[in-house]
Order: C-alpha cells, then sequence, then structure tokens
C-alpha cells in the first residue's frame, strides 16, 4: 500500500480555497487549529454561546453562525457527531453551500448508511486522522504529525482528490503519512474495531478478568491493577514495537501463560462472534439499529453506558487513581 508524504502532495494544492469547519469539538478544534497554522483561510462555524463557541473565542480562531461560514466556504469540513450530521447538512450546507464546493468527513457513517446524500455538484471526501483531536493538535504543534487516512465518494469537480490531500496535508496528516480507503472501508473498519476490539471488547476483557478475581475471593483493589491499571503497560509495548516487543519484555512465565490461556479465551466461539459483528455492520443492521435507538431518545444508551459507569471496577478504580498524581494533569483521551 502506497503511504504518502508532504513531498506526494503540490505545494498551494488547495491555496486560497477558503475553509469552513462546522463543530469545534475533539477533532473539529485540531483540524481549525492546525490549518490556520498552515496558512489556511478558516472560518469555525459554531452555534453562538455554545462550548464549541466558546473554545474558539477563546483559541483565536475566526468563529461564524454555521450557515454563514458555510455561505462562502470551498471546503465544509463537518465535524459534529455523526448523529448530528443529517440534520447539519440538511439544514446549513445543502441550502448554504455554493456551487461546487466540497463536503469534507472524518468518518464516513453518514454517507455509507445514505443518512446525508450530498448534491452532485458537491465533491465528497474524507479525512479521518487515526487518533483523537488533542492528539493530532499536540503532534502539529511539534512539528510532526497523525497519520491519515483520505477517500474520495463523489468527485464533481475533477479536484476531490487534491482537495482531500491538501486538507490532509494542512492538518499534519501528511507528515504522519496519509493512505487511501473508501468510505466503506474507512466506516466499516472503524465501526469493527471500536465495537470488537477497542471500546467494547477490551472493556468487557477487563472488566470479566476483574468480577472472575473477586467472585473468587480476592482483593478489588489488587484485581483492578492486575485486570485495568497494568494493561496500559502492554497496551504501550504493541503500540512500540507490536507483539514482538511485548514477548521481548514480560517474563518467559507470562509468555507462556499467555500463548497457553489467551487462546482459551479468545477462541473460537469469540471469533464467530466477531464475523457476527462485522455481518451485521456491513449489511447495515447495526446502524439502523444506534439511528433508531437516537429516534427513540437513546434511553437503552444512556441506561446501557450508566452501568458501565457503575460496575465496582469504576468504584475502586476512582479511589486508587486518585493516588496517583501523575493521572491529574488534565488530558483528553477520546480515541474513537
Ligand atoms: P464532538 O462531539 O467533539 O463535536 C462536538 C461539536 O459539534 C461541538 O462544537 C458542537 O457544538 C457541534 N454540534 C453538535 N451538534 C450540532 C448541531 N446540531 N449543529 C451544529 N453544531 C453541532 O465530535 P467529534 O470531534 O468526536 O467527532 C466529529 C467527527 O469526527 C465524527 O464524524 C467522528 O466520527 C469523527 N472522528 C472522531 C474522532 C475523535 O477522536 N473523537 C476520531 C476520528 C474521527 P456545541 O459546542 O455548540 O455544542
Ligand atoms: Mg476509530
Ligand atoms: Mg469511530
Amino acid at each position: 500500500m502506497e503511504i504518502y508524504t508532504n513531498e506526494d502532495i503540490r505545494p498551494g494544492v488547495i491555496a486560497g480555497q477558503r475553509i469552513a469547519v462546522i463543530g469545534y469539538g475533539s477533532q473539529g478544534r485540531a483540524h481549525a487549529q492546525n490549518l490556520k497554522d498552515s496558512g489556511h483561510d478558516v472560518v469555525v462555524g459554531v452555534r453562538e454561546g455554545g462550548k464549541g463557541w466558546k473554545h474558539a473565542q477563546a483559541d483565536g480562531v475566526p468563529t461564524a453562525e454555521p450557515a454563514e461560514a458555510v455561505r462562502n466556504a470551498d471546503i465544509i469540513a463537518i465535524l459534529t457527531p455523526d448523529m448530528a450530521q443529517a440534520q447539519v447538512y440538511r439544514d446549513i450546507i445543502e441550502p448554504h453551500a455554493k456551487k461546487g464546493a466540497a463536503i469534507l468527513f472524518a468518518h464516513g457513517f453518514s454517507i455509507l448508511y445514505g443518512r446525508v446524500a450530498p448534491r452532485p455538484d458537491m465533491d465528497v471526501i474524507l479525512v479521518a486522522p487515526k487518533g483523537p483531536g488533542d492528539l493530532v493538535r499536540r503532534e502539529y504543534a511539534r512539528g510532526r504529525g497523525v497519520p491519515a487516512l483520505f477517500a474520495v465518494e463523489q468527485d464533481a469537480t475533477g479536484k476531490a482528490r487534491d482537495r482531500a490531500m491538501g486538507y490532509a496535508k494542512g492538518i499534519g496528516g501528511a507528515t504522519g503519512g496519509l493512505l487511501e480507503t473508501s468510505f466503506r472501508e474507512e466506516t466499516e473498519t472503524d465501526l469493527f474495531g471500536e465495537q470488537a476490539v477497542l471500546c467494547g471488547g477490551a472493556k468487557e476483557l477487563v472488566m470479566g478478568g476483574f468480577s472472575t478475581l473477586v467472585e473468587a475471593g480476592y482483593q478489588p483493589e489488587i484485581a483492578y491493577f492486575e485486570c485495568l491499571h497494568e494493561l496500559k503497560l502492554i497496551v504501550d509495548l504493541f503500540y512500540e514495537g507490536g507483539i514482538t516487543k511485548m514477548n521481548e519484555f514480560i517474563s518467559e512465565t507470562a509468555k507462556w501463560g499467555s500463548v497457553v490461556s489467551g487462546p482459551r479465551v479468545i477462541n473460537g466461539e469469540t471469533r464467530e462472534r466477531m464475523r457476527e459483528i462485522l455481518a451485521e455492520i456491513q449489511s447495515g443492521q447495526f446502524a439502523r439499529e444506534w439511528i433508531a435507538e437516537n429516534e427513540a431518545g437513546k434511553g437503552a444508551y444512556d441506561a446501557l453506558v450508566k452501568a458501565d459507569s457503575d460496575h465496582p471496577i469504576e468504584v475502586v478504580g476512582a479511589g486508587l487513581r486518585e493516588r496517583m498524581a501523575w493521572l491529574h494533569a488534565p488530558k483528553t483521551a477520546e480515541a474513537a
């Protein structure tokens, strides 16, 4: 697979194009600041008085009401939560975007599942950094960058690919390495990763291990350290040097235990469930259910997320983390 860097992208490829960033949350804040520092003409579309508006004012980034920001923009980045995008497109972008503007997403959900159907005159592109907004900003500020994916869904102007690559470069994505994908591949793999492995899978593994130890009579504090706290040390090794690096650093006993017991936890049955989850993502069933849940007022969502925060591991963890001084520096970590 080809990985593009800054040299592969013609300087000034999106010069003179006005960029409107709609939403100033995790991604919006990082994109807008990086694009501005890269010399682009950026305006942030935020609702006056809202949290995003306050942050943008404090950061000194030009702001306008969302419809006003869209009106003169050549590239419109829609960086509001996925579930808000259909309404933002319908009420703000479709009626106000100029002919031949590009609409840019950081996740393909709204397009893949037909929630947003952009006008035929518009370019439809995606630039998705592989990291949370605060890291995208921090790495850029250090002269580095977080790798990013880009894709073109609709090329109305003949310039869609240039626009996506130029924007990605402006947020530091080509410094980190830029990979080409499609809306379908980005969306389906992102949803699968967060459900089966990163957020859903890892969380259940941690909670399941904790409960097994506590039910067997071990002290919850000890179980917390073994099943949650130390996970970071292992994940850091994966991140820095893959499975091989973890194997270089753990004891022989841990390695033997991991090769004989790991496959009993994540076994053929678990992988069958993973395939099921993937099939539900591919068929659109997951998206339909999530949209229906939103339309019904998110009662089940609220109850299930609350159950997570009420889990005994959270009670014991809060007390232990209070003593870990290094954790108290402010930092956000919305990764998925
Ligand atoms: P956030 O939840 O952080 O975005 C919140 C922003 O959207 C706020 O500025 C909020 O305004 C604004 N907003 C919400 N609803 C509306 C509305 N109806 N009209 C106008 N503005 C609105 O979003 P994320 O940054 O997490 O996600 C943005 C996109 O990036 C999504 O597509 C997501 O999948 C993708 N993504 C996110 C990643 C992440 O790390 N979070 C990683 C990669 C992709 P206000 O302040 O006024 O409430
Ligand atoms: Mg993700
Ligand atoms: Mg995601």
